[in-house]
């Protein structure tokens, strides 16, 4: 019998309680911060507290909290380890213990509370940090071919934003086997990336200042912040090859076999598909709970961004009809016992989501219809028009590709990049702006009107089925 998601939550969270921790809540996914779009690690919460900023009430804390990372959506469902949504286990000094404390509590819990094979774990550090390499060395007693030293690109964390707390770290890798893809089986290392050795928990000694020049200054007082992935934890509990094959997500997956008719497991790109929907689906589902609404800027533009990708997934699979409001209906009754916001929120979750579904749908047909008169008597789409297509018509690229491929029309990438990165600046300027603070406020003000009422959609749904 395995450990579940949910045991080794409770497992981390009660070993650094014995440490003299404090256990809080998770923080919300939209930072108090206006360097950040999202909470994107354990240590956003306490940024000002790391930073000398704010005094802490605890100098202990161990958290489980809730994150959203979209540089890795391109690697999810193709990477055995990355997600959208996760949740990161962290164990937190302010000023009080440090590395000789967080590197030895970390391999107690590993090797006696989880029970890893010391043999299988490995340990990267950063390039000149010897005072972790003797702790880890002589005091815990790994093998100096097992300790790995990387330099800035691995094992230096932070700062989270263009200035604020960082610092080397050290990270914990488990040995999952020689695979097909090492082009060095005799000598692989955590520093091949083939995937033979799955990092799971890092340790940061925060203890500088990055400012805006890049210069590192001493912070006052030395830090630990550690984060741990329990989607990678549970899929080493349970000898799975990815996330997506722990409890963490099997409800979730069999939800979309069912919804979707598909068969997981079958075939490489369709897995891909239905991974990349049910993380998808999580993180729709925590974003929105959390006060994000889909907009054409900053978060909004995010959210909107991820469940367009979920539901040009559910087309790859053939279904074309809304379907991740049934879906992010089922992560809120697997995950809303620990995270209850997703249940109250619930009905509200389904509204916004069905509306952007719909609205997606229909803008892919208008947009179908809008390329094929674009290409009516021209042999090339220039970077605006691709652009046109992708803003207003939520038509993306792949689909132009697609739909063109064969018939010698040319389309302009780069105009297309060009105009995608002024997107992309607009959308980092309306961080923290006013016009975010707007649909906050248009957010709450919907909340409060419809929180609580009975969610309509389905009987909506059944209408547009029967026209369909
Ligand atoms: P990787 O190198 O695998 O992308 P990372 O070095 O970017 O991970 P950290 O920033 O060190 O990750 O985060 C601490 C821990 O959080 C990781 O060791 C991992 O267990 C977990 N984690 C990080 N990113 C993800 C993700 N996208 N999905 C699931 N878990 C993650
Ligand atoms: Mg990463
Ligand atoms: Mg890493
Ligand atoms: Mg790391």
């Amino acid at each position: 019998k395995y450990m579940t998601g949910a045991e080794i939550r409770e497992s981390y969270l009660k070993f650094f309680e014995s440490k003299d921790h404090v256990r809080l809540p998770s923080a919300s996914l939209i930072p108090n911060d206006p360097q950040l779009m999202f909470t994107v690690a354990g240590m956003v919460p306490f940024k000002p507290i790391f930073w000398g900023k704010v005094e802490p009430t605890y100098k202990r804390v161990a958290t489980c909290q809730k994150c959203v990372r979209t540089n890795d959506i391109e690697n999810v469902g193709r990477t055995p380890r990355h997600q959208t949504f996760f949740e990161m286990l962290g164990n937190f000094s302010f000023g009080d213990y440090f590395k000789r404390e967080a590197i030895k509590w970390a391999w107690e819990y590993v090797t006696e509370y989880l029970k890893l094979p010391e043999n299988l774990l490995w340990v990267s550090i950063y390039l000149d940090d010897d005072e972790a390499f003797s702790i880890w060395h002589e005091e815990v007693g790994i093998s100096e071919r097992k300790i790995v030293r990387l330099g800035k690109d691995d094992n230096w964390w932070g700062p989270a934003g263009p200035t604020g707390p960082c610092g080397p770290d050290s990270e914990i890798f488990i040995d999952r086997g020689v695979n097909d893809n090492c082009p060095d089986p005799d000598n692989c290392s955590p520093a091949c990336n083939c995937g033979r050795f799955l990092e799971f928990w890092n340790l940061v000694f925060t203890e500088y200042n990055q400012d805006e020049e890049g210069n590192l200054v001493y912070l006052e007082k030395k830090n630990i912040d550690t984060g741990f992935g329990l989607d990678r934890a549970a899929s080493i509990m349970q000898n799975v090859n990815t996330n997506f094959d722990t409890d963490m997500f099997i409800p979730i997956i069999d939800r979309i076999q069912d919804i979707l008719s598909v068969k997981y497991g079958a075939q490489k790109e369709r897995d891909v598909s239905i991974k990349v929907i049910a993380d998808h689906a999580r993180s729709i589902a925590f974003m929105i709970s959390d006060g994000v609404l889909p907009s054409n800027e900053g978060r909004g533009y995010v959210l909107r961004r991820v469940l367009r990708r979920a539901v040009r997934h559910g087309s790859l699979l053939g279904y074309d009809r809304p379907f991740l409001y049934r879906i992010v209906e089922t992560v809120a009754s697997h995950m809303g016992d620990i995270y209850p916001e997703l249940r109250e929120r619930l009905s509200f979750t389904q509204e916004i989501t069905l509306k952007e579904e719909e609205r997606f749908l229909s803008t892919l047909e208008n947009g179908e219809k809008r390329l094929r008169t674009m290409l009516v008597d021209k042999k090339e789409l220039t970077g605006e028009e691709l652009f046109t297509l992708h803003d207003t018509y939520g038509f993306p690229l792949e689909l132009v590709k697609e739909m063109v491929e064969g018939t010698g029309v040319k389309l302009d990438r780069e105009g297309y990049e060009a105009a995608m990165e002024r997107q992309r600046e607009r959308g980092r300027g309306a961080i923290g702006n006013r016009e975010y603070l707007g649909d906050v406020q248009v957010y709450t003000e919907l909340f409060e009107k419809t929180g609580n009422s009975v969610f309509t959609g389905y009987r909506t749904m059944r209408d547009r089925s029967a026209v369909i």
